[in-house]
């Protein structure tokens, strides 16, 4: 079985995919933490991240790889641990600019798809219900408002002691919603099959058992 989500920047995609995966005993893809990882293979090496000869000569020898783990999932690139390198602001202000590269987003689907056929899946990210897993299962359209995706990232900012203004993280995320809507392959969009979900005021919980139950209509429906 798969299941698509996807949605703008900071909806909480990855929080209730990760928890959907978990009690369905599904494997969980960040499609999202595989474009990070390419941004910042390019930017150890000090490539254009506009320089799609480049960035792809050097994806060919890349390996992006996931491990679950308690307190998520780890990220590894050629092997090395870049959960944390991934979330920097410098790789999130540019990834939108190697995300829309057509040969990159050719390459990724690849290696989502071959993911995708091993297990039972959870995916998510900005194309899955539309390009990568167009037969999947159940798909939903994850959206929040901007000011309530801005205060969660303000909240994990916290966390992690980054100090970034709110007004600053509101103006980023409508940013990266722009570029990330109307580039010219695969743009973010809602599927015509997906379920529209708005988690402005839902509690993860609520928003997790919204899903399930679609999971579960969608098993009990295939059985008739
Ligand atoms: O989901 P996350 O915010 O980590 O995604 C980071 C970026 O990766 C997005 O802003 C988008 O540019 C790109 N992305 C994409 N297609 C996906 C997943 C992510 O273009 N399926």
């Amino acid at each position: 079985m798969q299941i698509a989500i996807d949605g703008p920047a900071g909806s909480g995609k990855s929080t209730i995919a990760k928890l959907v995966a978990t009690k369905l005993g599904f494997i969980y893809c960040d499609t999202g933490a595989m474009y990070r990882t390419a941004t910042v293979m390019a930017q150890r090496l000090g490539l254009d991240y506009g320089d799609e000869p480049a960035i792809m000569a050097a994806l060919k020898d890349l390996t992006i790889t996931f491990k679950p783990a308690p307190t998520g999932q780890l990220v590894f690139m050629n092997g090395e641990d870049v959960t944390l390198a991934i979330r920097e602001p410098e790789t999130t202000n540019n990834v939108s600019q190697v995300s829309a590269l057509p040969a990159v987003r050719t390459e990724m689907v690849a290696r989502q798809r071959a993911i995708a056929a091993e297990s039972d899946i959870v995916m998510d990210g900005r194309d899955i219900g539309t390009t990568v897993l167009p037969n999947a299962e159940v798909k939903i359209f994850l959206v929040a408002s901007v000011a309530k995706r801005a205060e969660r990232r303000y909240k994990e900012n916290v966390a992690k002691g980054i100090d970034t203004p709110l007004a600053t993280l509101e103006q980023e995320i409508k940013a990266r919603d722009e570029k990330d809507s109307t580039r010219a392959v695969s743009p973010l969009r809602e599927a015509a099959d997906a379920h529209h979900i708005d988690a402005s005021e839902m509690t993860i919980d609520e928003e997790v058992d919204a899903i399930l139950k679609l999971v579960m209509e969608n098993r009990s429906a295939a059985r008739k």
